[in-house]
């Protein structure tokens, strides 16, 4: 159990993952924006790993008074994979072989007390894409980052963000030195070529877009 005293964001610096704090702070910044702009919408996250990033958006989903949809399968990217580096054998399930942060991504989400504004979907991005219907306040999309998954992202989750909504990609990186290229080139430039959205800021890697048309 979280000791007395610990907010939701201690949880989510304590949790596993990829979400640095500043990076966090302006995520949850901008769902708080969205969620005041569009009433009622939900907020979409594509890739929660541990639950880390899912704390930023359940604290700002709680504050707006609607929820948050956690999609991920739980079974890692390809670079979470054994003998990749962002592989962490804690996360491994022995009783299968396989990754599962479902169970950690439950636990911090309990424990950061937003569980009530947050729900877990577990399963294949591009299939829960496919049959969801709802449009959001606020996509963020930081899933698998190979060409494939990228693309299938950006195709299945933008056009889910209404108009006067926010579009939030992570691992952004235009120089290839600092980083993998598909988030940058499957689902930051074509999101900016579609007309669609606007860039709004850029803090670290976390890149936030409007959607204006
Ligand atoms: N946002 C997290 C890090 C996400 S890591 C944080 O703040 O720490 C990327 C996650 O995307 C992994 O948990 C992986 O299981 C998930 N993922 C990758 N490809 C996916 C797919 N096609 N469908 C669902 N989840 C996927
Ligand atoms: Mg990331």
């Amino acid at each position: 159990m979280a000791s007395p005293g610990t907010t939701w964001r201690d949880v989510a610096l304590a949790t596993k993952g990829f979400m640095p704090a500043d990076e966090g702070d302006a995520l949850y910044d901008a769902a708080l924006a969205a969620g005041a702009t569009l009433p009622g919408l939900p907020f979409i996250e594509i890739g929660s790993y541990c639950g880390r990033s899912t704390i930023w958006l359940g604290a700002a989903a709680a504050a707006r008074d609607t929820v948050v949809f956690a999609v991920d399968h739980h079974r890692g990217s390809e670079e979470n994979q054994a003998g990749w580096f962002h592989h962490d054998t804690d996360v491994v399930d022995p009783a299968t072989g396989r990754m599962d942060t479902l169970p950690f991504f439950r636990r911090a989400v309990f424990e950061a007390g937003v569980e009530p504004f947050v729900v877990g979907v577990v399963g294949h991005s591009p299939v829960v894409a496919r049959y969801w219907t709802s449009s959001a306040a606020f996509v963020f999309i930081d899933g698998g980052h190979g060409e494939e998954p990228a693309r299938l992202d950006y195709e299945g989750w933008a056009r889910h963000v209404a108009v006067g909504g926010t579009l939030a990609i992570h691992d952004v990186f235009p120089d290839p030195a600092d980083g993998g290229r598909p988030p940058y080139e499957q689902i930051f430039l074509p999101a900016l070529r579609s007309g669609r959205f606007k860039l709004a800021s850029a803090t670290g890697s976390l890149r936030i877009l409007h959607r204006v048309d």
